[in-house]
């Protein structure tokens, strides 16, 4: 089964025509729908096992609005920062439904996230015995989890995250050794779980079900050597959604069929676990859009430019940079600025090709590399679908001082 990805309608979003969230709000604008978010969530769960938690990794898209409304919906937010810990808060999550990953945690963020009582996945043997340090002058103990750097990988996923030398998570060779050791930390750290993450941007759902049978058996046999039974077992994410031409929705029913035999085995063999997935893009990127409106239209020795009022600076994955091999055109649209009610009319069957480069002086600064586009001049919209995760906070704002991206949620 898939989830059905959502249609891009160039001119309505959010049951809202583009043209007037532009007029209304002015561009270049981040737009993201709570319905679709609400729905994509409704659909997963339907999906998945009722055991199975989902989780939200807020790095996907910290909009506050928006984290709120996914605070409601879900079982969890991971954070990897003391400000992702702020803003979780600040949207109401309580503190026992936070978990915080990431390596080079600062001791003013351990003792932050100590103080709060959040699970801390730890990223390492040195960053145990820090957070040891802060519990024990805290005079309470730190809730932990082990991240753990699995030796399998992760096949075909867009940022690898596990498997060889990474500097996310701890070996999954030294862990026994180090649950083995567990006295040494006093009695300043509560061991509660594993958490194994593999990767990102995967559309493959058989090697993601693959990584969640080989991240379960790893947890059984990590469990033996652990001082205390397995309470929390993050099985990672690395859902995928379809951003080419050649790209599919990712097909669930491989990872259903995993997560359906995981859970029913995890009862009988971890009974306290509770086990999650954590999900950023798979929840929000398809629910966002990017508008700008297009400044300039020249021809340069026969190629006609769009030049628009943000780009790289506001979307850096749109333009190929962010952790892409190969750059490739997001899906894209004309809005015309005026006939919002002309909707299909002719003259926009009429196309041209064109690249759309933003204001930055940089050939980086590139929206769309030669695309066939309805004919648009000054004044027009041009809209980036697929831009709900890995957009404003994922970009060089500052780069060349342009305004900051304005984010709504609708
Ligand atoms: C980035 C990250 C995620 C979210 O990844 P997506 O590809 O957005 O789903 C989840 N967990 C961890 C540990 C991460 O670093």
């Amino acid at each position: 089964m898939t989830i059905l990805s959502f249609p891009h309608d160039a001119y309505t979003f959010g049951g809202r025509p583009i043209a007037q969230l532009a007029a209304e709000h002015g561009t270049p604008l981040y737009a993201f729908d709570s319905q679709r978010i609400t729905q994509r969530i409704a659909d997963l769960r339907a999906a998945l096992p009722q055991s199975m938690g989902i989780h939200y990794a807020i790095k996907a898209n910290p909009f506050l609005p928006l984290v709120r409304l996914i605070a409601g919906l879900v079982d969890g937010v991971d954070i990897a920062s003391a400000g992702e810990l702020d803003l979780a808060l600040k949207a109401g999550i309580v503190p026992e439904r936070v978990s915080f990953a990431g390596p080079g945690k600062r001791d003013s963020e351990l003792a932050q996230a100590v103080a709060a009582k959040v699970l801390i996945n730890a990223e390492s043997a040195g960053e145990l015995l820090r957070l040891a340090a802060i519990a024990q002058r805290q005079g309470c103990q730190a809730r932990v989890a082990l991240r753990v750097n699995p030796a399998f990988e992760l096949k075909g996923s867009g940022m690898r995250m596990g498997g060889g030398p990474r500097p996310f998570g701890i070996d999954e060779e030294m862990i026994p050794e180090l649950l083995a050791s567990w006295s040494r930390f006093g009695n300043h750290l509560a061991f509660e779980g594993l958490h194994i993450f593999s990767g990102s941007q995967n559309l493959n759902g058989e090697a993601i079900a693959a990584a969640q049978r080989a991240s379960y058996q790893l947890a059984l046999k990590l469990a033996a050597d652990a001082p205390a039974p397995i309470r929390t077992l993050n099985l990672g994410g690395g859902f995928g959604i379809p951003y080419f031409p050649h790209e599919s929705a990712l097909d669930l029913t491989p990872i259903i069929a995993a997560l359906n035999e995981i859970a029913l085995d995890a009862a009988q063999r971890l009974p306290q676990a509770k086990l999650h997935l954590e999900l950023g893009r798979y929840l929000v990127g398809e629910a966002g859009i990017y508008v700008t409106r297009i400044i300039d239209k020249k021809i340069s020795r026969g190629h006609t430019y769009l030049v628009t009022d943000g780009g790289l600076n506001h979307h850096l994955a749109a333009s190929g940079n962010f952790g892409q091999v190969i750059r490739r055109n997001y899906p894209v649209a004309i809005v015309p600025a005026h006939d919002v009610e002309k909707v299909g009319s002719s003259d926009t069957a009429n196309t041209e090709r064109v690249s759309v480069v933003g204001p930055l002086c940089t050939p980086l600064d590139l929206l769309a590399d030669n695309v066939a586009l309805p004919h648009a001049m000054p004044g027009d919209l041009f809209v980036i679908f697929q831009s709900g995760a890995y957009g404003a906070s994922a970009s060089p704002q500052d780069f060349l001082s342009h305004p900051a991206v304005l984010e709504m949620l609708i």
